[in-house]
């Protein structure tokens, strides 16, 4: 159950079946573009969206907001110090920040940076720098302990072979997010590790969820079975060079992230151009207050409690999603449950987006909002005009803010998920009638069904003609 009672309560919405069909329908059929009133459980991310403590509300008010060398920043030094070992710490707004400030200053054209996974942002700071973005995932064979990991054999081939001397970092992404939310496991560190110092490369982590790769190798690596999960993210900090993370996530705030490194030298150019872009080191792009509240979260959020909470929680979840029909992966992660949207969707090839099918349908049937991870995110426009070339896979997240949502609002999902799921075949592809550059999904207008083909929505009208999709560029 829940490790705390609810003090502050914020209403939600219930728009009626008509309110949801229209707010679809003026939105593109682009979750991203309908409005958060009209959402009753909302599961499109976990970033930026928890619930903050009594304590870290209260910490709020001691924020102390003097522009330089404010209290609340070396209450935050501390705790990062504590938690990380590194000893230069640098606040920044969110977790792109730092990596555009981070991965600028450490990269240089031509230079290549491997990973289990970039992030997208990441991928994209990588490429900023003129570097190139070299993901190396463990292959997995059906359901792992550790399906995070990076693979080892292929850095060694890599850091062995011609192209060896350009790797200039390896970053580890704890939890594995772009992965489906999987941990890395403390020995795939030792062993990246032991290949980085042979080889004269920087470590670094995304350490984004680290308390959740933490608490999930307690769980699921016999050896390390009962260590509080905060030992263990020490000791996974102590393996690197240093980090960067956004603290949305496992800062347990709604806005902030870090730069932490070993390396005085490093971290004073970081510094200089923190101070073009962000704002003055002791701050950060941040406010005094937000500072004391990312210090506190930082230190709930390692709370075995809490976080057996968080893991049982998505556990269940996607044990009753699956219950209820859907295709979950398994094992589930912490932060969302991931669903496979092509199996449930046969009928629905990948250039009509069975995954943005799959998400309108959660919100037509009950207001869910979950987030689509298949084509329309991770596909491309067909330069020469075809059909999308398709995404890996096709998936629909369902993204857990934390401390946000009972077991009832869950309960709430799993029966809309039924309804869907009962209607499956009925279920209508869409379209892109309007898109710009690569990050497409944000903005992208769509429309149900075939182009010409009958409007999926029965008793709307059908989607304008008179745009028809735009050329890709
Ligand atoms: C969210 C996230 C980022 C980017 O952080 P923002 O705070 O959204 O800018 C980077 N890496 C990982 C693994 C993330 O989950």
């Amino acid at each position: 159950m829940e490790p705390f009672r609810i003090k502050a309560v914020e209403p939600i919405p219930f728009p009626s079946r008509a309110q949801r069909r229209r707010a679809l329908q003026d939105a593109g059929f682009n979750l991203f573009r309908v409005p958060a009133a009209a959402i009753t459980i909302d599961l499109l991310t976990d970033s930026g969206t928890s619930a903050m403590s009594a304590a870290q509300w209260a910490a709020l008010m001691v924020g102390d907001e003097s522009y330089a060398g404010a209290r609340s920043y070396q209450r935050f030094e501390q705790v990062v110090r504590e938690l990380t070992g590194y000893a230069e710490v640098i606040p920044v707004h969110q977790g792109r920040a730092a990596e555009r400030i981070l991965l600028g200053r450490l990269l240089r054209p031509g230079d290549l940076s491997v990973s289990n996974t970039h992030f997208d942002t990441t991928r994209a700071s990588v490429e900023a720098a003129g570097a190139r973005a070299v993901d190396l995932p463990a292959e997995a064979v059906g359901p792992v302990a550790f399906g995070g990991d990076l693979s080892v054999p292929a850095l060694r081939d890599l850091l062995t072979g011609p192209d060896g001397g350009s790797v200039r970092c390896v970053v580890v992404t704890v939890t594995n997010n772009a992965g489906g939310g999987q941990p890395v496991s403390l020995g795939n560190v030792v062993a990246v590790r032991e290949l980085c110092d042979r080889h004269g490369v920087t470590l670094l982590l995304d350490a984004s969820r680290f308390a959740e790769n933490a608490y999930l190798i307690t769980e699921r690596d016999p050896a390390q079975a009962g260590r509080p999960p905060r030992d263990v993210a020490r000791e996974v900090f102590a393996l690197a060079d240093g980090c960067w993370a956004s603290l949305k996530k496992d800062g347990i705030a709604n806005i902030g992230g870090l730069i932490a490194l070993r390396d005085a030298d490093l971290a004073r150019r970081c510094r200089d151009q923190l101070i073009a872009v962000e704002g003055f080191p002791t701050y950060g792009g941040l406010a005094g207050r937000d500072l004391e509240a990312l210090a506190q979260g930082l230190l709930e959020v390692t709370d075995p409690d809490y976080l057996r909470y968080r893991a049982q929680t998505t556990r269940w979840f996607g044990d009753r999603l699956a219950d209820a029909g859907l295709p979950v992966l398994q094992p589930t992660g912490c932060h969302a449950v991931y669903v496979d949207a092509a199996a449930l969707l046969p009928h629905v090839p990948p250039h009509r987006l069975p995954a943005t099918a799959l998400a309108n349908e959660l919100y037509l049937a009950g207001a869910v909002r979950v987030s689509e991870l298949g084509t329309l995110v991770f596909g491309r426009p067909d330069p020469d005009g075809g059909d999308d070339l398709p995404a890996p896979r096709e998936l629909v997240r369902f993204a857990l803010p934390r401390r946000v949502y009972t077991k009832s609002h869950l309960e709430y999902v799993v029966e809309t998920a039924a309804e869907v799921v009962a209607k499956a075949t009925e279920i209508p592809g869409y379209r892109v009638v309007e898109q710009t550059g690569p990050l497409r999904h944000f903005t992208a207008v769509l429309a149900p069904g075939e182009p010409g083909g009958p409007a999926a929505l029965p008793g709307r009208p059908a989607p304008d003609p008179t745009s028809p999709p735009r050329a890709p560029h």
